[in-house]
């Protein structure tokens, strides 16, 4: 999911955040909403849909406090009352949520608020964090926070807001991103920086692993987190690989430089050869430019990508899977007849698309098809916010390599390895990162240890 936020008396906040959901679209397709306060009173809009789908005409309600939400469903199944932000009435007064991430012990949380006489509207553990929040006996908002964020496990980057100031909270392992924008009168919150290149406001900083951020008219504040501490972090290295825009600084680093990165370790890795170096689009684009340059192959484009492929009703079976990715991809024969191609993608998760890909290519008669992968194999279903599949779905946790290699069709494969991976996320110490998905060290306790994945 990606999440906005804006505290600016200069700035119309529903509009703001429109264009910072805009710019946070990739994060998420399924649903959006906007929660707008005047200082007085709090109204949400909300909706199925893209950003410019559910906000064809934008809310008339003047605030200058807002909070967004783009949804990309893990917890809770894809219906209307799971979209956000959740608006509800607290001590003081109305406040509302958005939630980046994933909980891993809502059922339990759930449980114990059901017994206390709580009833729930949706499905999703961030109503499981609305229903704390609510219940706290705190007096300070930040106080709240910390109480919640004392039962609460698991990945959570948050932007809330009240009629009187704007928070956010990062979970204290740093799974998803959030940060800090500066406007000439105001301030922003929001998962990625192209949010605030949009808007015109200057990143001022990463909300820090487990720091909770107070604007209101006095500015910026901030408190940390002080009960349980993670032995390492758990900052997700499939954001660097795939899940954040290019265009993004993350953590200190750009995740440009970081892919490109990840391509230049493929070919120290690999050394596999051919005529031309080509990505799987627009997944695979950089790590294809870095492979590309550190090889002294030619990049060549392989695969013209379809604009307007949006979110596509597909049929199950392995025919209508086809169609799907024929929708999307369509090889560029002039580049591939009679080529000898390195191929470049970013991840392998259920090994369909690959194996369609290559079948296409092959058929319009390359020669040969050196895949390489920007990721190590994916093993482990992710607990944290990434609908990586369950684990008997993961063709790296069914197969080994070789076996992966015959199925998708491919005459060689490579996958990063996660040295190769750790050194191209250089900003980030290797033991603060998150590789669980591929190694199964999951950075806390998981709901049956990896087995299983909770669907609360
Ligand atoms: P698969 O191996 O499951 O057929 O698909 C792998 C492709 O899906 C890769 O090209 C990758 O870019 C993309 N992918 C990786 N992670 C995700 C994800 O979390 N969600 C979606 N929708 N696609 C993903
Ligand atoms: Fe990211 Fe994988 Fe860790 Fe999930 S398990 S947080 S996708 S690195
Ligand atoms: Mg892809």
């Amino acid at each position: 999911c990606g999440v906005f936020g804006i505290f600016d008396p200069d700035r119309q906040a529903v509009l703001e955040t429109y264009y910072g959901l805009f710019a946070l679209q990739h994060r998420g397709q399924e649903s959006a909403g906007i929660t707008v306060s005047d200082g007085q009173e709090m109204q949400t809009f909300k909706g199925m849909g893209l950003v410019t789908e559910v906000f064809r005409n934008l809310p008339e309600k003047e605030g200058y406090i807002g909070i967004g939400h783009v949804r990309y469903s893990t917890t809770g199944s894809s219906v209307p009352c799971n979209v956000q932000p959740l608006q509800a009435e607290g001590q003081h007064g109305s406040f509302a949520l958005a939630h980046n991430g994933n909980l891993t012990n809502t059922i339990a949380l759930r449980r114990r608020l059901l017994q206390g006489g709580s009833t729930f509207q949706t499905t999703m553990d961030t109503e499981v964090i609305i229903k704390l929040l609510a219940r706290s006996r705190e007096k300070r908002v930040e106080d709240q926070i910390k109480e919640v964020m004392g039962e609460i496990r698991g990945a959570y980057a948050l932007v809330s807001c009240t009629n009187h100031a704007l928070y956010g909270v990062r979970d204290p392992y740093g799974y998803r991103p959030l940060v800090i924008g500066k406007t000439e009168h105001g301030w922003v919150l929001a998962s990625e920086t192209p949010a605030l290149d949009l808007i015109g406001a200057t990143f001022y900083r990463d909300v820090q692993p487990g720091e909770i951020i107070t604007i209101d008219e006095k500015g910026v504040h901030s408190e940390f987190f002080t009960g349980h501490k993670p032995a390492h972090g758990g900052i997700c290295s499939f954001e660097y690989i795939y899940f954040a825009r290019p265009d993004s600084i993350m953590n200190g680093q750009s995740i440009y430089e970081a892919r490109l990165e990840m391509g230049r370790q493929l070919w120290k890795e690999a050394h596999f050869d051919g005529d031309v170096v080509m990505s799987v689009p627009d997944s695979g684009n950089v790590a294809a430019m870095g492979y590309a340059e550190a090889s002294g192959i030619p990049f060549g484009e392989g695969l013209l990508k379809n604009k307007y492929m949006g979110r596509t009703f597909i049929k199950p079976g392995q025919k209508n899977r086809e169609i799907a990715v024929r929708m999307k991809l369509n090889p560029i024969r002039r580049n591939v007849e009679g080529k000898r191609i390195v191929l470049i993608d970013d991840s392998i998760v259920r090994g369909t698309t690959s194996g369609i890909i290559i079948n296409l290519l092959k058929k319009m008669g390359a020669r040969e098809i050196n895949l390489l992968i920007s990721s190590p194999p994916v093993c482990y279903p992710c607990f944290f916010g990434i609908d990586t599949a369950e684990r008997k779905q993961l063709i790296g946790a069914k197969y080994p390599v070789d076996k992966i290699r015959e199925f998708i069709g491919a005459d060689k494969l490579h996958y990063l390895s996660e040295e190769g991976l750790a050194k191209a996320i250089k900003e980030i110490p290797k033991e603060d990162m998150c590789m669980a998905c591929f190694n199964g060290r999951y950075p806390e306790a998981v709901p049956g240890w990896g087995l299983d994945k909770e669907t609360g």
